[in-house]
């Protein structure tokens, strides 16, 4: 394929499967892959270690100028530097889970991130994955895919991938969590999860990973094809 700057995004509610797919689409097609999500863990971690309350305006406004998030691809994985430090494990403990909503509806916080990915993005064949990432991030984008999955099945993959990376913090409270980001990221007033019109819709509770990453990677291909040709 020729094309560059080929951008196709992957939205969805938590648990939804859109890491996997993100990542083993963009490994079938060659592309790099983007987790915004991990971008707000780790700003998350920071407000975390800094201790400041989230009202405080100026408090906040000095922790972005001072953080330093970079994304660096490894072997297929996406590594995650808050301040230089690898912060990929730490991001998806509990304690950050419990707070990323809350901090990621802070405007000037999405002002941000929205510019970073933006940034990383330019001249890249990249999937990108998060909750506003066909709405607003990339409204232009090539291929928007918006996924779907039933709150049951999230809840056992949450907890299975939390499991396979040594984390135990028990079905009820991975549950739990899910459904509170998803109200809090469906309902804040900036960016709220959406699915657009122009999204295409996969619901991915019946799915096997290789199934989602299969319906996904055709779509792709066939816009791939039709952007060569034009
Ligand atoms: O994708 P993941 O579940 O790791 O995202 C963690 C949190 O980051 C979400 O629950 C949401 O609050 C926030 N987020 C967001 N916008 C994005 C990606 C993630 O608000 N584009």
């Amino acid at each position: 394929m020729r094309s560059e700057g080929f951008v196709l995004t992957i939205d969805g509610p938590a648990g939804s499967g859109k890491s996997t797919t993100a990542k083993e689409t963009a490994k079938a097609l060659g592309f790099d892959y983007l987790d915004t999500g991990a971008m707000y863990r780790a700003i998350t971690l920071k407000f975390i270690e800094s201790g400041i309350s989230l009202h405080d305006r100026k408090g906040i406004a000095r922790v972005l100028r001072s953080a330093r998030i970079a994304m660096n691809w490894r072997h297929g994985n996406l590594e995650v530097l808050l301040d230089g430090c690898d912060v990929t494990r730490e991001i998806r403990t509990q304690r950050v889970s419990a707070c990323v909503s809350p901090v990621s509806a802070i405007h000037v916080v999405r002002k941000r991130m929205v510019l970073e990915q933006r940034r990383i993005a330019q001249g890249r064949n990249l999937v990108c994955e998060g909750r506003d990432i066909g709405s607003v991030v990339f409204p232009n984008a090539d291929l928007k895919v918006f996924l779907e999955c039933d709150i049951e099945e999230r809840t056992r993959r949450r907890e299975k991938e939390l499991y396979d990376n040594g984390l135990h913090p028990g079905r009820n409270r991975v549950r739990a969590n899910l459904i509170e980001r998803d109200r809090i990221d469906s309902s804040r007033d900036i960016s709220p999860l959406r699915r657009v019109p122009d999204a295409v819709l996969i619901d991915t509770t019946m799915l096997t990973i290789r199934e989602q990453v299969a319906v996904v990677c055709s779509l792709a291909l066939a816009k791939l094809r039709k952007k060569d040709r034009a």
